[in-house]
């Protein structure tokens, strides 16, 4: 990868896979835009639905063991489309209200999708990052409200600290309290569980998840797009009722046929998807021995804990001239006294190029006496 002139290896990046540049996906979109053009120049339901916009959904729910899904042109505008229009939605009713369950470190997309709710029909409820404890406490002492429908709303991978959504507990708390479970798995598809199919399958909750939400934009080729999986009915009912996908742009069908590709790139061959993790268990492991205090975990994202804010930019800056482009985060992202260096790794990478970046932490570390 080169950055500003220089050849640098490229550690801040959602590339998972390596998809981006992957012979097979550029081929499917050039022969794409050759077969159907560059846009369709309409919304999905005048005549912006292509054969293969159906076929790109029918993929992601299988590959995800759910009844059907629905593209959005970005996971952002799903999650948005998601819950103004199920919350919002009177259903014939005037007299309801809906709640929310949202983990306090929740993506932005979904803390704005509930904010579109209107206030007189939804009660917001934020828990504590991942505590099961805190959200059974709140579900516990609502049993009484009578809510229409309520939902319990988590990143599946926390992208600050690559940590994971308790998901085997949230799952029994659903069922026990009749909520539906959403599940954001953006950094996750393609990327963690042993087949790439993300954080159920990691935890052993695959095909247990009442609604997965995920981006094409981030390991499944790097272009755009989002999608919701689901139920049938639900599905239905956001084709009708969600705006941002009743009301925006059709997908373009080169990211459609590319997508597909990846989808099947996945099913064909675990390879990629184990030299991902073969990669990540190797640099945590390695990065540690050098002597840097990461963020314990089994996500390509590894938080290289700094403390200040200036360690982390003077240490960002140092290695971009050793040819490593890592990119730092501080308060207010993450809490004071937290600074760090985020590291994301990826399929794409060998041996020597890791070993090429771990010896600029080496070298950089030892100059800077962070070590
Ligand atoms: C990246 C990300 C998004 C946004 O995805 P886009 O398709 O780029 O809009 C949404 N949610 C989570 C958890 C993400 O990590």
């Amino acid at each position: 990868m080169r950055v500003a002139g220089k050849d640098a290896v490229m550690l801040a990046s959602n590339n998972y896979l390596g998809l981006a540049s992957h012979p097979r996906i550029k081929q499917a979109a050039i022969r794409a835009v050759g077969e159907f053009g560059f846009g369709v120049s309409s919304v999905r339901f005048l005549c912006g639905t292509l054969t293969v916009h159906r076929q790109l959904e029918e993929k992601i729910s299988e590959f995800l063991g759910m009844e059907d899904a629905i593209l959005f042109s970005s996971c952002f505008a799903a999650n948005e489309g998601f819950f103004a229009s199920i919350v919002n939605d009177k259903l014939g009713s005037d007299q309801y209200r809906d709640v929310i369950y949202s983990d306090r470190l929740n993506h932005a997309s979904i803390i704005d999708g509930t904010r579109l709710c209107r206030a007189e029909a939804v009660d917001r409820k934020i828990y504590d990052h991942a505590d099961v404890n805190d959200l059974g406490k709140k579900l516990e002492s609502d049993r009484g409200v009578g809510y229409r429908f309520g939902f319990i709303a988590t990143d599946g991978v926390f992208s600050m600290e690559g940590d994971v959504a308790p998901l085997v507990d949230l799952v029994k708390l659903a069922k026990q309290h009749h909520k539906t479970l959403f599940v954001d798995d953006s950094h996750a598809l393609g990327v963690i569980g042993a087949t790439g199919r993300g954080t159920p399958e990691h935890l052993g909750v695959h095909g247990k998840i009442d609604v997965l939400s995920g981006t094409l934009g981030k390991a499944m080729g790097g272009a755009a797009g989002g999608y919701i999986a689901a139920s049938k009915d639900l599905i239905a009912f956001l084709r009708q009722k969600s705006r941002p996908y009743t009301f925006s742009n059709s997908l373009p069908p080169s990211i459609a046929v590319a997508a597909i590709e990846a989808f099947k790139i996945l099913e064909e061959d675990q390879s990629l998807v184990e030299r991902l993790h073969v990669n990540t268990n190797y640099f945590r492991k390695r990065i540690q021995e050098l002597g840097f205090k990461i963020i314990q975990g089994d996500h390509p994202i590894v938080p290289i804990m700094l403390g200040e804010a200036a360690v982390a930019m003077e240490m960002s800056e140092k290695l971009l001239q050793e040819g490593v482009y890592i990119k730092g985060l501080w308060y207010p992202v993450v809490p004071k006294g937290e600074a760090r260096l985020r590291a994301q790794i990826s399929a794409a990478f060998n041996k020597e190029i890791l070993d090429q970046a771990l010896s600029a932490f080496e070298k950089v570390g030892r100059r800077m006496q962070v070590l």
